[in-house]
């Protein structure tokens, strides 16, 4: 691969791309209503010569964008929501909503939709001045957060077709290979009777005291499940303001997360016999809705190996005052939350740790690591086709995800750089891939090997859709 080459046509339309990326910024669309943040990055797909098809699996945001032709398939995930009330300032170090309880993207999902995008058309060029055959796609994936856009993607075989795919995520760290915790979010609705809670308490079923025997089970259960797995939950509906009155409808939203899908499934047939107890104890009835489920990330060793190479072999430089200005947000940080994950990272990087740790933006990779977390819908992907997740520094070290302080960084250029960092990377992989088609085969057997004959079959149960198609 000719690296200056590819450099060279990164550098060249970085300035379309940091436009695009801060116009989704400044969008902040909610999951599956990210219809401006899509058209932006259609049209310049379009321009760049890439067919375009809309309306995957039936929902409106979620698009394909494909260039060349035959074998390999190398297809790049992008993102575009934000999240609910983290509307937020750029730059200010202090909390400035832009709009009341609005939307801001404090998963930066701006920045890796536009830096997938970015490096699909670096790669798309890159074929076109090297005669270099294959096919390269994006996929303008909506809804991450909270509704499993790419599961339901996934159930209606939107991926079909592609050999690798290729992602990234913005973050504090660079970290080779994200890993991730299987996650179904459940929403239990009990029905009860209300009556006046003095004048008439016996005739009365109350939906709240349901959900709240509910969650008390819950968290007895907790002692008895294994060490790794998580519970947590919500309550969406609590029936009403009115003490006075026993509510008749009350909600609650559960997240429940463990390392594999098996493990998840398993709770969650623990977790909803607690909610039968519950609705047995208060003569009420309980409806469980699957709303959306993520599936734990398949690491690839082969490609691990790849990105991992190439994180390394392109260096970010940054200036005075990038670190100045992260100073700025570093300053803010939870220091028990540093000292944490500078304990996780000294298990990679060593005694450098030490020294890493003592600047405010974490220059440095942080190799192939297998520590679950958070969940992520790339994991339903990853499931079923050879993929690879990285991240990359957009923010002061310190910075939390989903926090108005990534809010704020979201347009600076230290979150410019780390996107454009993304691009080399992701655009470098793809191009070896197509180069050398032994490293897509390599990866292939790897994705064989650690599903072991198991095949990917959703938590989300058949028939429900996404909730953008519910009515
Ligand atoms: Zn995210």
């Amino acid at each position: 691969m000719d690296r200056n080459l590819l450099c060279g046509l990164v550098d060249e339309k970085q300035d379309i791309f940091a436009e695009i990326s801060d116009k989704i910024w400044e969008y902040a669309e909610p999951a599956f209503y990210e219809k401006k943040s899509m058209e932006v990055q259609v049209q310049c797909l379009e321009k760049e010569g890439f067919q375009v098809s809309k309306n995957i699996a039936d929902i409106p945001t979620a698009f394909k964008a494909s260039y060349g032709s035959g074998k390999p398939v190398i297809a790049f995930l992008g993102e575009y929501d934000a999240l609910p009330m983290l509307s937020q300032k750029a730059d200010s170090t202090v909390k400035e909503e832009l709009a009341e309880a609005g939307f801001g993207h404090g998963c930066g999902h701006h920045l890796l939709g536009t830096g997938s995008m970015q490096a699909a058309v670096a790669v798309k060029d890159y074929m076109e001045k090297t005669k270099l055959r294959g096919t390269v796609v994006y996929f303008g994936c909506p809804a991450e957060e909270g509704e499993a856009g790419k599961a339901f993607m996934v159930k209606e075989h939107a991926f079909e077709g592609c050999d690798i795919c290729l992602t990234w995520h913005p973050f504090s760290f660079n970290v080779c290979s994200m890993s991730s915790l299987a996650n179904a979010r459940i929403r239990y609705t009990f029905t009860g009777v209300s009556s006046h809670a003095a004048t008439s308490p016996h005739l009365g079923r109350s939906a709240l005291d349901a959900v709240e025997l509910m969650n008390v089970g819950c968290n007895y259960l907790r002692e008895h499940i294994p060490p790794d797995c998580r519970i947590h939950y919500a309550i969406t509906n609590t029936g009403g303001t009115a003490p006075n009155v026993i509510p008749a409808k009350a909600e609650v939203l559960y997240a429940i997360r463990a390392p594999k899908m098996s493990d998840t499934a398993e709770l969650c047939r623990r977790v909803n016999k607690v909610a039968r107890g519950a609705a047995e104890m208060t003569e009420t009835e309980v409806e469980t809705d699957i709303h959306c489920a993520y599936a734990d990330l398949i690491q690839n060793k082969a490609l691990n190996r790849l990105v991992y190479q190439n994180m390394n072999d392109f260096e970010i430089l940054y200036t005075h005052e990038e670190y100045e200005y992260a100073r700025r947000f570093r300053a803010m940080s939870d220091e028990n939350e540093i000292a944490r994950t500078k304990a996780l990272a000294a298990g990679f990087i060593g005694e450098k740790a030490e020294e890493a740790f003592s600047s405010p933006i974490a220059n440095f990779v942080i190799p192939p690591v297998n520590i679950k977390q958070g969940s992520n819908d790339v994991g339903d992907v990853s499931q079923c086709i050879p993929t690879a997740c990285f991240s990359a520094v957009c923010y002061a070290m310190g910075t939390s995800p989903h926090s108005w302080q990534a809010v704020a960084q979201g347009k600076s250029s230290l979150a410019h750089k780390g996107m454009f960092f993304a691009a080399r990377v992701l655009a470098a992989t793809a191009i070896q891939i197509m180069e050398e088609p032994r490293l897509a085969e390599d990866a292939r057997a790897d994705f064989i090997k650690t599903m072991a004959g198991k095949t990917y079959e959703s938590l989300i149960p058949k028939g429900i859709k996404p909730a953008i198609l519910r009515g």
